[in-house]
């Protein structure tokens, strides 16, 4: 496992971390998540990713509840949570449940901790920006949560680059901490953001980024060209709209492209794609999920295969990715 900075801080974080969207308290069995996590860390994994809206604050009771029977040092991993959407998504949270105003933060944090059985987070995200809340009462709130040490580095996710640089604004005027990193989608079918609109401000405020949905939630293995098997997460009924933008012909087409040029190659149409991500240096961390431990044993090989990767096989991967992105935007 190779460690990359988080932007321009001194955090060094593994080049692959592992998350637990939809699977950790929902999909999988509590023994699962426990083996996969004990997977992930003992192959130098140092970062695990959660939300309070993760199976309504399940997923990270359910971490906590591992991290506690690991009990591995608690300086040797990064651990965090995001707010925004309340533990019961937006539609179901009363009002002062989700946002970014500094009673939601606040509180969310508060809950997050208890939940995880930790002192302090180390990254904690905004998970969406909030128009509804001042961009001032936002940036302070974190901040006073760092001056607390409750916790480390705060963070944004799917925020644009003018919604991040107006929170450094805000934070050089005040004499605050600003976001370290973005939490924004990235991989082979969403490239935008991470490629183009974040292009300048890796430079001017040293962003991080902590990518999500590298496998564009399992399309880019490859395995949706078989049809839809009963156990795959597109099945599920809670995610119809993503399956609708994401399991199409245009989409299926490439990953089968794909697999060609990972088959040349000797490895696994998930490897090539996670690979892939892992050439962008302007990615701290590309954050894993998967929902069986022969998932995380085969995605964990993607840091060995980087190598394979030449400019003529990206070059050919180009041609097939070249058209219009088909996954939607967040
Ligand atoms: P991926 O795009 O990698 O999708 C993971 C899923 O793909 C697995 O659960 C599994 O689904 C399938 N899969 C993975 N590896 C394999 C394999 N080798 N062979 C066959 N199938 C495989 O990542 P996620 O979408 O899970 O995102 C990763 C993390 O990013 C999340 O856990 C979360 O922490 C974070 N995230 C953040 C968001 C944000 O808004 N900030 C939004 C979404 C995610 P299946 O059950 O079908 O087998």
């Amino acid at each position: 496992m190779e460690y990359r900075r988080l932007g321009k801080s001194g955090l060094h974080i593994s080049e692959l971390s592992f998350g637990s969207w939809i699977t950790f308290g929902n999909q999988i069995g509590d023994n699962t998540s426990e083996n996969l996590m004990a997977m992930a860390y003992d192959a130098g994994i140092n970062f695990f990713d959660n939300a309070e809206v993760y199976a309504g604050g399940k997923s990270e009771e359910v971490m906590g509840q591992i991290l506690q029977k690991m009990n591995w040092s608690r300086d040797s991993y990064l651990v965090s949570s995001k707010v925004y959407f309340g533990k019961m998504g937006l539609k179901d949270s009363k009002p002062t449940q989700k946002g970014l105003n500094r009673k939601h933060i606040v509180e969310a944090c508060e809950q997050a901790l208890q939940r995880f059985k930790v002192d302090y987070l180390d990254l904690f995200f905004c998970h969406r920006p909030d128009k509804t809340t001042p961009i001032e009462e936002t940036v302070f709130s974190m901040h006073n949560l760092i001056q607390q040490g409750k916790i480390l580095y705060w963070g944004t996710s799917e925020w644009s680059a003018q919604e991040i640089m107006e929170a450094h604004m805000v934070a050089k005027q005040n004499h605050l901490i600003g976001p370290t990193m973005e939490q924004p989608q990235y991989n082979m079918l969403v490239r935008d953001k991470v490629e183009v609109e974040f292009s300048q401000i890796y430079k001017t405020v040293g962003l991080g980024t902590t990518v999500w949905s590298p496998l564009a939630s399992g399309l880019l293995t490859g395995k949706y060209s078989k049809g839809m098997g009963e156990d795959f997460r597109m099945n599920r009924e809670e995610l119809s709209w993503l399956k609708d933008k994401t399991v199409i012909e245009e989409n299926i087409e490439k990953a089968n492209k794909l697999g060609d040029i990972a088959n040349e190659l000797g490895i696994s149409t998930p490897q090539l794609a996670l690979a892939w991500c892992l050439k962008n240096e302007n990615v701290s961390t590309v954050i894993l999920g998967a929902s069986k431990t022969y998932q995380l044993e085969e995605n964990l090989k993607a840091t060995e295969h980087k190598v394979l990767l030449t400019s003529e096989v990206l070059e050919k991967i180009e041609v097939i990715l070249n058209n219009k992105p088909q996954l939607p935007q967040f």
